[in-house]
């Protein structure tokens, strides 16, 4: 047993520090502080460029369809360095969905849509969640019907994050009302510029725009169908798990954790330092410990990933503590630094640029994004501590 990185995985780790260091500019980390966090600006984009002249889209993707073959460690080393640096995200379409498709898809799609996806011509919106399907998703009613060579559309979706932004849904659709209800769905690739979309918006506390996305007599070829009929429910929990995953990493929080630390060193309060006090400095220990602890969760099951496992109880477990970690952070965060913690990011006395104070707003998001804690937990104890389903006798 090893904690600790590989010569390679050392030397990928400072090869994408040396280029984030000379391409992450302040003007960028600024441009994302202004923006929407899923919306990628002028500059923002311009750098996601670079990273794909690279070669660094779909680290872990095969090679014939532009990726590097590589491990789940390495793309994780990645993901990591980009956060802490505080550099624009790689999105859910090449995170979570894309390497769904390219698990599942037919050859046709995969050679038709992976590389339109690679060279950002679509991005995908992730269309699951409906008014009576949240945490029960099988509850989804928006139907898709076969008609001839097409499928018919009806339905709403909602709390649809990118649905303004992307050119395309992953949608989840009722195909088979006959059947138990986690057998009759299909995921169908829908243009959001279709006749018959309509995406109306819904602005949030953390300065996310998410959607609700409406479905009126939508015609969609049947070749948009993802994988096969009716097996939408297994592709949407393999899509779930690497959104899970991605969740799970804490990297940019304990960048930050680190910033409040030297904006605690420098500031003095009552003639006090601030990080000469007990309880603040009892409340980043007890932080930073866990983050510590968080860390090597996630690489854990990346390197399971690597070994052909499947580490369920790990992803979840990293989910749900990842999550509460950010929401921590931005709790604490703000605490400590005292009345300055409450400022937002024009102020001229705000420390740490706002990011603190907008973490606090934006975290709870990552509690309920891919699936609440709540239901994390509860798969937990079924499938972990084998405890019975809620509510069976
Ligand atoms: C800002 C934002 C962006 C989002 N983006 C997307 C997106 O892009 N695409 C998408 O499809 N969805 C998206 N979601 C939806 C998100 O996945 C759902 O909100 C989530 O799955 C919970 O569903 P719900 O809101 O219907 O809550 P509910 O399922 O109604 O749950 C309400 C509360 O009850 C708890 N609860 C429910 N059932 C149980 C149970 N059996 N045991 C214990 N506790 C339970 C939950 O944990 C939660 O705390 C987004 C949500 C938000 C807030």
């Amino acid at each position: 047993m090893r904690f600790e990185f590989t010569e390679d995985q050392i030397a990928w780790r400072d090869k994408i520090r040396d280029f984030l260091r000379q391409n992450v500019t302040p003007a960028i980390q600024q441009e994302k502080r202004n923006s929407d966090p899923i919306t990628n600006g002028p500059l923002a984009k311009a750098f996601l460029e670079k990273v794909k002249k690279k070669g660094w889209i779909g680290i872990g993707w095969p090679k014939e369809y532009g990726g590097m073959g590589e491990t789940m460690v390495k793309q994780f080393i990645f993901l990591e360095e980009f956060r802490t640096a505080k550099a624009p995200a790689i999105g859910m379409t090449l995170t979570s969905l894309a390497p769904t498709i390219m698990s599942v898809g037919s050859d046709e799609m995969k050679k038709e849509w992976i590389p339109k996806i690679v060279d950002g011509e679509i991005e995908l919106a992730l269309g699951y969640s409906e008014p009576d399907a949240g945490s029960d998703l099988a509850n989804l009613k928006t139907e898709a019907v076969i008609d001839g060579d097409e499928f018919v559309i009806n339905g709403q979706k909602t709390w649809n994050s990118e649905g303004h932004v992307a050119t395309h849904e992953f949608l989840a659709c009722r195909t088979d009302p006959d059947v138990p209800k986690h057998k009759g769905i299909s995921i169908i690739l829908v243009p959001i510029d279709y006749p018959g979309v309509k995406v109306l918006p819904i602005h949030t506390w953390g300065d996310v725009r998410t959607n609700e996305v409406f479905f009126d007599n939508v015609r969609v070829p049947r070749s948009n169908l993802v994988g096969n009929l009716n097996e939408g429910w297994t592709y949407a929990m393999m899509a779930l798990n690497l959104e899970r995953f991605d969740i799970g990493s804490i990297a940019d929080v304990r960048r930050l954790l680190i910033e409040v630390v030297d904006f605690l060193k420098s500031t003095t309060v009552d003639g006090e330092v601030l990080s000469k006090n007990t309880i603040v400095r009892q409340r980043v220990a007890e932080l930073y410990s866990e983050l510590e602890i968080c860390k090597w969760f996630a690489y854990a099951a990346a390197a399971m990933i690597d070994e052909k496992k499947f580490p369920m109880k790990e992803m979840l477990m990293g989910k749900v503590m990842g999550s509460e970690l950010k929401a921590k952070v931005g709790d604490i965060g703000t605490q400590v630094m005292g009345l300055y913690g409450q400022l937002r990011q024009h102020s001229k006395w705000v420390p740490v640029n706002g990011d603190v104070e907008r973490l606090f707003r934006v975290a709870p998001l990552f509690r309920f994004g891919g699936g609440t804690n709540e239901i994390m937990r509860d798969i937990i104890a079924q499938k972990s501590l084998k405890l019975p389903r809620e509510g069976a006798r």
